[in-house]
């Protein structure tokens, strides 16, 4: 049997008709860039995910850095980042002329450690920028009021957490501002690059709005430096059908992902976490093992693709290091991911028979 990571033509297939009759209809009328399709999908995604507002734009990466600059965060400001993280979390703060200070993740939820953070509060630091990894929602009412009470802001990176929610409300709702990222592999991803930014504040919005714009409030009215990253109307009209079938594929992905916590039985593997009280969205299912590329190669041999998020810290990604002083801090447990965690197939199109398949692979690789 042969199990790629993820199959995103088989999602198509299953939403053919919709999707091929919204593309044929932005095409019929030539609306191409941000249009009503862009302001309906901001309309309908602001609702879904609880926020007042959403603003459509370019790239889960360009997201980050528009949420930046709308918060004047620039030269001589700390941002508090994870230090294991897909790349932008860093490389976005540094592009704002910002500094990038890493923390240790929690060895159980792999989301920011609160204590660490704590620790790493100067009076630089102008905002904590929390990542839901895997799909996991990071403790956001205890960073909410760290935040408050420090006085800086909270930005929640959501590209990995489309839908993911603690205490009953979903992620992207307790910063100032949310980010997502409608890369076609997340959650919710769009047929090119695509994402957003959400936020419950009007004038945030309203910046984040013109930054994306070349800075215009109106046609030719500049009234700041932007940069051109606007949602196109085909990604937002793919977009809007997907919307509608989110909910019942994170419901299939928690599903498998429960299913593989019950097969996987090789004490050798550790688990994903899961807590009773906030919801994970499982856009990766992440084990760990010492084992790890030895594992890997092994479900290579059985056809199972799988991937490692991510095989380095990102104080030590050439790019990212070559910007900061020395940082004392070590990482021990985004240390201890990029060693041995281990993403195994899932998606919203996986089989049961595929799952099954998979763990059962796994388990032989210990016991065999
Ligand atoms: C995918 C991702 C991004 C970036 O999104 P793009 O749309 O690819 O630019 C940022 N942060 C995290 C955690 C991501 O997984």
């Amino acid at each position: 049997m042969k199990v790629p990571f993820a199959n995103l033509y088989s999602q198509y297939v299953s939403i053919k008709e919709e999707i091929d009759a919204e593309i044929i209809d932005v095409i019929k009328n030539s609306q191409y860039i941000l249009s009503e399709k862009v302001e309906e999908f901001e309309l309908n995604f602001s609702f879904w995910n609880g926020s007042k507002y959403c603003v459509g734009c370019g790239n889960g990466t360009d997201a980050i850095e528009i949420a930046l600059q709308a918060l004047n965060i620039g030269p001589g400001d700390e941002v508090i980042v994870p230090a294991m993280s897909w790349v932008s979390s860093a490389e976005a703060v540094i592009r704002q002329g910002a500094k990038p200070v890493f923390a240790d993740i929690d060895s159980s939820t792999y989301c920011l450690d609160y204590r660490t953070v704590e620790e790493l509060i100067t009076a630089k630091t102008k905002a904590i920028m929390v990542v839901h990894l895997y799909g996991y929602p990071a403790d956001c009412v205890l960073f909410k009021s760290l935040c408050k009470q420090e006085g800086i802001f909270l930005i929640e990176d959501c590209a990995q957490a489309h839908g993911a929610f603690l205490e009953n409300k979903k992620v992207g709702t307790f910063g100032d501002i949310g980010i997502f990222s409608f890369y076609p592999g997340k959650n919710l991803g769009a047929y090119g690059d695509a994402g957003c930014l959400v936020t419950d504040q009007e004038e945030l919005a309203s910046i984040c709005k013109q930054i994306r714009n070349h800075g215009q409030i109106s046609k030719y009215l500049f009234n700041r430096i932007g940069r051109n990253s606007r949602l196109d109307g085909i990604q937002a009209a793919i977009l809007n059908v997907k919307l509608k079938y989110i909910d019942s594929w994170n419901n299939h992905r928690r599903y498998l992902a429960k299913l593989y916590s019950e097969l996987i039985s090789a004490k050798e593997i550790v688990r994903p976490f899961v807590h009773e009280t906030s919801d994970h969205v499982f856009h990766l299912y992440v084990i760990r093992t010492e084992n790890r590329n030895a594992l890997k190669s092994f479900l290579e041999d059985r056809d199972i693709q799988s991937l490692i998020h991510y095989p380095q810290i990102l104080p030590e990604i050439p790019s990212i290091s070559s910007h900061l002083d020395t940082q004392k801090l070590d990482y021990p447990i985004s240390r201890m991911l990029a060693n041995e965690a281990l993403s195994i197939p899932l998606s919203d199109t996986l089989s049961y028979e595929a799952v099954h398949y998979v763990s059962d692979s796994i388990n032989d690789f210990f016991n065999l």
